[in-house]
């Protein structure tokens, strides 16, 4: 029989959950797909459930796209975020949290610059937590929503070419791929700059190129991530120009290339830098795809963690 409830009571990262949670995460996200392509959109599943989305961190795709989630499940939703709180007043995390709690909150997603506040948070306070981004740790919910917009495309990962391009070492959303891609059997490569690739990365099972050719002439699928100016303090790369020069995903390129692979980003884009235009909006890119299927995946991680509630 296969798994009907998760393993875990929180989704703190992709590291923390097995194939079989991915896989349940991913067949019930197939089911909310259905839902959401209904004239009706909106299932009851959540109605006795409050959720309190804390973003400690900007966000726009991903808190809008939990909201939806949410509200497409019929939960009644509190939307916090820290420039408007008393976070700027000096109050801790637990405090903030556990007054959000006072208020019966069944569930919290949040976004905290630092790694490990979800996990502080999971230690202490009884509510389902969903990290919806940690620094430059992991994004779980982004993960499950491009290997599931890879699925659809390809039938399957096992055995497929992936590389992941760009700023790998600020990026929580390269992390949480990687995970989720290898415990589903795919070859990861990571490319980029020497500076902004972790060095220890090979350790986690992944191939490092820094050659975007060769990178698109081994793959089937391309992620292509944008270089996180917020996160650098120093300088990782001469130029952005530069950059677009020897890591930009263009036409050009795509045509040398003897086969067609699919495109993916998470956004946001930085259109020019990391990928043309004519690359972003062409037919080999599954963009807005990833959009439309992040409301279905994260209506199926909030669902199957509100299911083990009772
Ligand atoms: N939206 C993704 C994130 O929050 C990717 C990015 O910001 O570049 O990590």
């Amino acid at each position: 029989m296969s798994q009907s409830l998760l393993s875990t009571q929180h989704l703190l990262g992709i590291k923390y959950i097995t194939k079989e949670d991915i896989e349940l995460i991913l067949k019930t996200a197939t089911e909310f797909k259905e839902v959401i392509n209904r004239p009706i959109k909106k299932v009851p599943s959540l109605r006795d459930i409050t959720i309190a989305n804390v973003f400690f961190e900007n966000s726009t795709r991903t808190r809008i796209s939990f909201e939806l989630a949410e509200k497409r499940l019929s939960a009644d939703i509190i939307n916090f975020s820290a420039s408007s709180s008393s976070v700027s007043k000096g109050e801790t995390l637990l405090d903030t949290v556990n007054n959000i709690l006072a208020m019966k909150v069944d569930m919290i997603v949040m976004r905290h610059p630092a790694p490990g506040a979800h996990h502080f948070l999971a230690k202490h306070i009884d509510a389902n937590i969903v990290n919806a981004g940690d620094g430059t740790h992991e994004h779980p919910t982004q993960a499950l929503l491009d290997v599931y917009s890879m699925i659809e495309k390809l039938g399957s990962v096992e055995g497929k070419n992936i590389v992941i391009v760009g700023d790998i070492l600020h990026s929580r959303v390269a992390l949480s791929n990687i995970f989720c891609l290898k415990k589903l059997g795919a070859n990861v490569m990571v490319c980029g700059p020497a500076t902004l690739i972790p060095k220890h990365i090979s350790s986690l099972g992944v191939i490092v190129e820094h050659n975007v050719r060769r990178a698109l002439e081994w793959c089937d699928v391309a992620n292509v991530l944008r270089i996180q100016l917020e996160r650098q303090d120093v300088r990782y790369i001469p130029s952005l120009r530069e950059y677009a020069l020897y890591f930009g995903i263009n036409r050009h390129l795509l045509d040398s290339l003897n086969k067609e692979i699919i495109i993916m980003h998470p956004g946001p884009i930085n259109r020019g830098v990391e990928i043309t235009s004519d690359v972003a909006d062409s037919r080999q890119s599954v963009i807005l795809d990833q959009v439309e299927n992040g409301v279905a995946v994260r209506m199926a991680v909030l669902y199957l963690l509100a299911s083990a509630r009772n």
